[in-house]
């Protein structure tokens, strides 16, 4: 099956003022490449306070906006958090979920990952959920064993996998430059349909979009997009400049 190529690019907590978030997206305008939409989706993640009001820019460069984060409970005495219905009735219809840094900054389990993911399917938010190893992970041999306990605390969760977007992560690769090589993405993530395939169906293995993520440049996306498990992106740093447009038309 011919799956639809989809690029992210994660803000993170950046830039360091709308002013800026806005002269980011106008040069973006400038140099749009000339994608086509029927293979690739785009979704942007702004930090959460300017999802709203940034949203009319990303829509009209043809991409979406997604959240970073979502809270795993409904309306509630939650103070600083956020539902999945809160994202709907924005109109945000993606978000992601369970980022390693999510993980090991802020504590979330694979349990709470699963309950996100519960909610978002609830309601019919999509979600790409973010996996990964760490290094001393991958150098004691346990990438796929980490990568199948993450997925797999999620599967029970999940009734529709035409709203979920898996991004493998491994984390030693986050925001330090040490890109995976197009061998190893495509070793894992061919390791992940196949876990895919024999927990929940072939025929989700085949249509579940897997992205990598981890130093991903306008340099490096060429090689690692010819991979045949490789279905696109989710770049944070390169996502900050101009040149991120150069990403999606690689991919696209
Ligand atoms: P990076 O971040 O591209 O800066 O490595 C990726 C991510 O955290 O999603």
């Amino acid at each position: 099956m011919a799956r639809k190529f989809i690029v992210g690019g994660n803000w993170k907590c950046n830039p360091a003022s709308a002013k800026e978030a806005n002269s980011l997206l106008k040069e973006w305008k400038k140099g749009l490449p000339n994608v086509d939409k029927s293979k690739v989706d785009v979704v942007i993640c702004p930090p959460a306070l300017w999802m709203s009001t940034l949203a009319p820019s990303i829509e009209g460069l043809g991409m979406e906006v997604c959240s970073q984060n979502v809270g795993k409970t409904d309306a509630g005495a939650f103070t600083g958090e956020w539902t999945a219905g809160n994202l709907l009735d924005l109109g945000i219809k993606w978000t992601l979920i369970g980022h390693s840094e999510r993980r090991t900054k802020y504590g979330e389990t694979d349990a709470d990952v699963a309950e996100k993911v519960g909610k978002c399917q609830d309601i019919g938010v999509n979600v790409i959920l973010c996996i990964g190893e760490t290094l001393e992970e991958r150098e004691g041999g346990k990438t796929d064993e980490v990568n199948k306990r993450q997925l797999g605390a999620v599967i029970p969760k999940v009734k529709d996998w035409d709203k979920i977007v898996i991004a493998y992560e491994p984390v030693w690769a986050i925001g330090t430059g040490k890109v995976a090589t197009p061998d190893q993405a495509e070793e894992t993530q061919a390791a992940i349909r196949e876990y895919l395939k024999s927990a929940v169906s072939a025929a989700v293995a085949d249509k579940v979009r897997i992205q990598y993520g981890g130093s991903v440049t306008p340099e490096n996306c060429a090689e690692l997009i010819t991979k045949p498990n490789i279905d696109g992106f989710l770049v944070g740093g390169a996502s900050l400049k101009p040149s991120f447009m150069d990403i999606v038309s690689k991919v696209g």
